[in-house]
């Protein structure tokens, strides 16, 4: 069976390896020169930027974890100890790690009142019945009620939630809680003890290039945007991409929804359609500065993260001690990651400005960079908003017979999620031209 993949970032490069492995013939179309996509690596004057993705979680990565293994490069991944700072409203700061959630009940000011409802939350969370997977979002959905601020307040008191959730939240998604379905802080706080970091030694997007090697004879189109579906009468589709038609069997459609939704329409129910144009992504921006000598060599902690959201950001990380190839030798770099809501106001140049402001509130002062690069997307995070799993997973049944989704936003952006639905939507597809049905 011939089946066109359509998008090269994780989830696309999954679901083409999948299929040459389960004897399929997978042709991959990816609009950009390189695959990786929101995961991808830039080059600057020796620095190693991402363009997205920072690091992978563990054991709450199972799938990504399993994929690693069979290629062969589990032991290619840096741990990240990711020594966090809190910092509060008043400039206090308090050291926690963002891998151990027990961790910020250490930070002196939760008093022991405090500490005994965190702890009885957590325990009750862990010991009761919830989500097995963090990022399944066919799981997902059977724990997805109400909002996540009203959920933590409910299990963590108001100040587990304004310590703990929101700056934990906050950095893996930087929107305001009320946004956000509970099922996957729910997921996390089960899981706690698996939680890990950890980074390719050259970068997350070093991940879609690694299972791109490792698919034989796989037919990569890159700079080559899918660009119309049609259903062929006889059975089938002709996909058309960089002005070439090419006749497939199948197809994988794993871009971002908006887009799979463009290619869609006219094949796919139009409510379908919709539903993919309405998929909640949050606008992102984050300003990788770099210095070829680093400025604060003794600084300790990898991570800063606000306690509420008074501030533009939501997160500063050190790049240098999250993966040392990512800055030339005795250099250092700094993501600052930007909190959603007050982007819609701010212009590029506003966002570098205060990128530099919270490195010097941070860190303390520096030179004037050697590198800066803004990354902002419109559309940057897909994010879980209260009934989104049950709505994105209704999609896989309503596509018309050889049509096969696949994207993070099944869950929640995540590269665990991009490679979950990529590998089903490979097997639906063979299950589905065997005559099984979804899978
Ligand atoms: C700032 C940021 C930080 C993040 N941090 C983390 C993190 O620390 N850990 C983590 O696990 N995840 C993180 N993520 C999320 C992670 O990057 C995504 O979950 C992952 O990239 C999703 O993979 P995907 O394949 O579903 O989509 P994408 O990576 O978006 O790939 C889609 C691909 O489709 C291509 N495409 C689009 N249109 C067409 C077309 N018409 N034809 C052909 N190809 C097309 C695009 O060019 C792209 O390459 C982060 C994301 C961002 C933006």
């Amino acid at each position: 069976m011939k089946v066109a993949v359509v998008g090269g970032g994780p989830a696309g490069c999954v679901a083409a390896y999948t299929l040459r492995k389960l004897g399929h013939e997978p042709v991959l179309f990816e609009t950009q020169d390189h695959v990786g996509g929101r995961t991808s690596q830039v080059q600057r004057e020796g620095f190693n930027l991402g363009s997205g993705a920072l690091f992978l979680m563990g054991g709450i990565y199972p799938h990504t974890n399993e994929l690693l293994a069979e290629l062969g490069r589990t032991g290619e991944l840096v741990p990240w100890d990711a020594d966090t700072q809190v910092l509060d409203d008043d400039g206090q700061r308090y050291r926690a790690k963002f891998d151990q959630v027990v961790s910020f009940l250490g930070m002196p000011v939760l008093s022991w009142r405090d500490k005994l409802r965190i702890t009885a939350g957590v325990a009750k969370t862990f010991l009761s019945r919830g989500p097995r997977s963090c990022f399944d979002g066919a799981e997902l959905a059977k724990w997805d009620t109400g909002d996540l601020d009203t959920w933590s307040r409910r299990v963590l008191g108001d100040r587990g939630t304004r310590y703990i959730t929101e700056p934990y939240m906050g950095f893996l998604y930087a929107v305001p809680m009320s946004w956000l379905s509970p099922a996957l802080f729910h997921a996390v706080l089960k899981q706690f003890h698996k939680l890990s970091l950890s980074v390719p030694k050259e970068g997350i997007g070093q991940i879609s290039q690694w299972i791109v090697d490792a698919t034989p004879h796989l037919e990569l189109h890159l700079s080559t945007g899918a660009e119309k579906v049609a259903a062929r009468p006889e059975g089938g589709y002709t996909l058309k991409a960089g002005g070439v038609s090419h006749e497939v069997d199948a197809i994988v459609m794993a871009p971002e929804p908006g887009v799979a939704a463009d290619l869609l329409e006219g094949v796919a129910p139009d409510h379908s359609v919709r539903t993919l144009r309405e998929c909640p992504y949050s606008d992102y921006a984050h300003v990788q500065v770099g210095y070829k000598t680093n400025p604060w060599p003794r600084f300790k902690a990898s991570v800063a993260l606000p306690a509420s959201t008074p501030r533009a950001w939501g997160a500063c990380v050190l790049q240098s001690h999250r993966h040392p190839s990512s800055v030339p030798p005795g250099g250092e770099g700094v993501g600052v990651y930007f909190y959603t809501p007050p982007l819609a106001d701010m212009t590029d140049d506003e966002i570098v400005a205060a990128a530099l402001d919270a490195i010097t509130e941070v860190y303390g002062p520096a030179p004037h960079p050697d590198v800066v690069e803004l990354f902002h997307y419109p559309r940057g995070l897909s994010i879980a908003t209260p009934g989104h799993y049950a709505r994105m997973d209704a999609l896989h049944a309503q596509m018309p017979a050889g049509i096969h989704l696949a994207g993070d936003y099944f869950a929640h952006a995540g590269v665990e999620a991009a490679i979950l639905s990529g590998e089903r939507a490979a097997r639906n597809a063979v299950a589905a031209a065997a005559g099984g049905g979804e899978g």
